[in-house]
């Protein structure tokens, strides 16, 4: 069964109101997705993050003319045909983004090929449903103290719909946002808290926020520091008693095993539409897992991603194993996105917090081919 055509779908839309975290704000979406047929007319679909118009050239112009007329089967073969072609330029960045496209969209058509569910193929789910923690609490433009009421208002909205877990931003400004860690706790005591800096913070900033997230009982301190600066991950470690979280910006396991090695983070946040796909993600699972520690991916996006994740943590073994398992939970982004809402005739069923994991071959999404055409900007096609 041959790769026979390669199509990308940079799609976008406007969004109504803008929401911002600590580095910019956002007032449109934009992906490009994957879509590969191979000779039986069989097709799976894949998706990149990362700037969708640069990522489309790297499919287009480089690699979907190199891997057409390969096994639509042999992913692993396509994936390293792929690396070895571009090591010379493109160890990461955009291109490894779009390998990333290219190697799910084919674990989804593996998948449909043999009538299994993606997580069957990676080893066989363990669970038939994996907890959400809702992603929210971004900024708005408002004064602070209007700012700190509405996103806690937020967070109780997510509880009220069953979410156990959630994740807020911070990163703002210190004092903003040591007072949204306590007000949070304080309206949620019983939810399993994150927050995330988007790497906002240098290493003093860094150990007074995560001393605040330690007295509040906050799970995991998401991107602390730079990702270029990681010497001062181990000298934050040595200071809080907070679970360090990051990765989203990391890809390959040749990058995962220095993040790894340079110490100080217990929790590793590939993005398996970035980081090399689901076949580099289950390599740093595995090198996170001999050092004993979790992966839960990054998640940002539409619902392939949203699904190549929930198979991903539906076959995964929480580091340490004991006998009342340690939930790792699934990156639910609850922020408006049209184009995880509104694309997919099926998508990821999350019902009280909980995302249900697809049975059907495949991924177990399905694209609606009307609002595809609606939210499409571009598309190429290599044959
Ligand atoms: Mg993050």
């Amino acid at each position: 069964m041959k790769i026979e055509c390669i199509k990308t779908h940079h799609i976008k839309c406007q969004l109504d109101k803008p929401f911002g975290f600590s580095q910019w704000s956002y007032d449109q979406r934009n992906v490009l997705l994957i879509e590969i047929i191979c000779s039986d007319g069989t097709t799976g679909w894949g998706e990149c993050y990362g700037p969708a118009d640069v990522i489309q050239g790297g499919v287009e112009k480089f690699y979907a003319p190199r891997i057409i007329g390969m096994s639509a089967y042999s992913i692993d073969q396509v994936w390293h045909h792929m690396w070895r072609a571009s090591l010379d330029f493109a160890r990461s960045g955009v291109m490894m983004a779009a390998m990333s496209g290219i190697d799910m969209a084919l674990w989804d058509l593996k998948g449909k090929l043999l009538g299994q569910s993606v997580s069957q193929l990676m080893g066989g789910a363990a669970i038939d449903k994996v907890p959400c923690y809702a992603t929210g609490m971004y900024f708005q433009d408002l004064p602070e103290n209007m700012l700190l009421k509405v996103l806690v208002e937020e967070a109780i909205s997510y509880a009220e719909q069953g979410f156990k877990a959630m994740k807020i931003k911070v990163g703002k400004n210190p004092d903003f946002d040591e007072k949204l860690i306590v007000e949070m706790r304080k309206a949620l005591p019983t939810t399993v808290l994150a927050a995330d800096s988007n790497h906002a913070y240098d290493l003093p900033e860094a150990i007074r926020i995560g001393k605040v997230l330690e007295e509040n009982n906050y799970y995991w301190f998401e991107e602390p520091l730079s990702p270029e600066n990681p010497e001062l991950f181990r000298q934050l470690q040595d200071k809080v008693n907070v679970a360090i979280a990051t990765g989203e910006c990391e890809q390959t396991r040749f990058g995962f095993k220095k993040l790894i090695e340079q110490g100080g983070v217990q929790l590793v946040q590939a993005d398996l539409a970035y980081c090399g796909g689901p076949s580099e993600a289950l390599k740093i699972r595995t090198l996170a897992s001999a050092s004993g520690l979790n992966m839960i991916p990054h998640v940002w996006g539409t619902q392939l991603n949203l699904a190549a994740a929930t198979h991903f943590l539906a076959t995964a073994y929480p580091e340490p194993g004991r006998a009342e398992t340690k939930p790792l939970f699934l990156e639910y982004d609850r922020t408006e996105n049209p184009l995880r809402d509104e694309l997919y005739k099926v998508n990821v069923q999350v019902v009280a917090g909980e995302a249900i994991v697809p049975t059907t071959p495949g991924l177990g999404v399905d694209i609606d081919l009307d609002a595809l055409n609606k939210f499409t900007f571009n598309t190429t096609e290599t044959k």
